[in-house]
């Protein structure tokens, strides 16, 4: 542990707002492993839209200076003398606050071995945004085969991922983007009806795909928020059900609950962190991840792989909905 450096260059907030509270400063301490922690020296690390809401005071932060990122890859670096599965030089993916910095100290909980199959970069730009995916598809709606999904900003990071997931099931995906480049590229990834719903009237067009297979989707998974989420409430079938994972485009106001009666629809809010609580779920699912992976059934689509000193334009990027798939820190 001696050879560690006292400082290191992390991804700070100091303040709540625009891109121009992001800044790379030089002098954030490492901190040494508690007994039941490690220490990680991050290679890799995914960026993600929360990053933008913990940024912008969406989602409060617990205090300043916060450093954002919630997942990378990198090597254990040190262990706690309590911690029995990680040893130093361990290549590994995590899932932890603080992630967009040099080194990290963690709980190993949401820790995993990265396979030697996987390429370098790929588990950084996996572990969010795909277990999202597989934990959403199997727990808040257990996609099935022959199902009408709709999914929205599927050409973005979490939506190749789900796409790509309902293509293995079997299932008919319904694919929104705002660009006809972003509906090719999910076309690609196996979306079967495609809608630009920045041109057409994308309520219209899902209620006409499914008019004669139950009139709506078995599901919609919404990552886009406020300006889709009462037409999810039109083109959802009787008795479906509504994922409403996030809030790219602002976060859906309160709802009467009666909304749900004339359909009896299903409304779910979920988050990762509470489908992967316990570590066996976080183990099960991961390795799913990662063998779909090695497999060639998932393929991990990397945006672009920024330097870390050039964070802010990857934020600015994401929000500006200018990017397809993962967006990916080099630290
Ligand atoms: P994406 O790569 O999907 O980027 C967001 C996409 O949302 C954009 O590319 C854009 O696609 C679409 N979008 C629609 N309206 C807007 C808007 N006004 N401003 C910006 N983008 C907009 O990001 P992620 O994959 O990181 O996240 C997708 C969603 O999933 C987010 O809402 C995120 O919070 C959520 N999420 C939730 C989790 C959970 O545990 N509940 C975990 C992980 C992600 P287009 O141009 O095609 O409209």
């Amino acid at each position: 542990m001696s050879s560690l450096p006292k400082v290191q260059r992390s991804v700070q907030i100091n303040s709540h707002g625009g891109i121009e509270v992001v800044k790379v400063v030089t002098d954030a301490p490492v901190l040494n492993p508690a007994d039941n922690e490690v220490l990680v020296k991050n290679a890799y690390a995914g960026l993600n839209f929360i990053d933008t809401y913990f940024r912008s005071g969406l989602y409060p932060v617990s205090s300043f200076p916060y450093t954002l990122g919630r997942e990378a890859e990198g090597t254990i670096a040190a262990v706690g003398s309590s911690v029995r599965n990680f040893k130093v030089g361990d290549k590994v993916a995590y899932l932890g606050v603080g992630a967009q910095q040099e080194y990290t100290t963690l709980d190993p909980l949401h820790v995993a071995h990265v396979p030697s199959a996987i390429p370098e970069g790929v588990a950084a730009a996996s572990l969010l945004q795909g277990l999202t995916a597989l934990t959403l598809a199997r727990e808040s709606y257990e996609i099935k085969k022959g199902d009408y999904i709709l999914i929205h900003a599927a050409a973005g990071g979490f939506g190749l991922w789900l796409l790509q997931i309902a293509k293995v099931i079997g299932a008919h995906v319904i694919a929104t983007a705002s660009s006809e480049q972003k509906l090719a590229l999910a076309k690609e990834h196996g979306a079967e009806f495609l809608i630009n719903y920045s041109t057409q009237n994308w309520i219209a067009e899902v209620k006409k795909i499914t008019k004669d297979v139950g009139g709506g989707v078995a599901a919609v998974f919404d990552g886009v928020g406020k300006d889709t989420f009462d037409g999810d409430l039109e083109v959802v079938k009787r008795k479906g059900t509504v994922v409403s994972l996030g809030n790219a485009s602002g976060a859906v106001p309160p709802l009467t609950l009666t909304r749900l009666s004339p359909k009896n629809i299903k409304l779910l809010r979920p988050a990762l962190s509470a489908y992967i609580a316990e570590r066996g779920e976080f183990e099960t699912y991961t390795k799913e991840i990662f063998d779909w992976i090695i497999e060639g059934k998932i393929k991990v689509n990397i945006h672009k792989i920024y330097p870390l000193k050039d964070v802010a334009q990857a934020q600015k990027d994401l929000e500006s909905r200018g990017t397809t798939g993962k967006l990916v820190l080099k630290i």
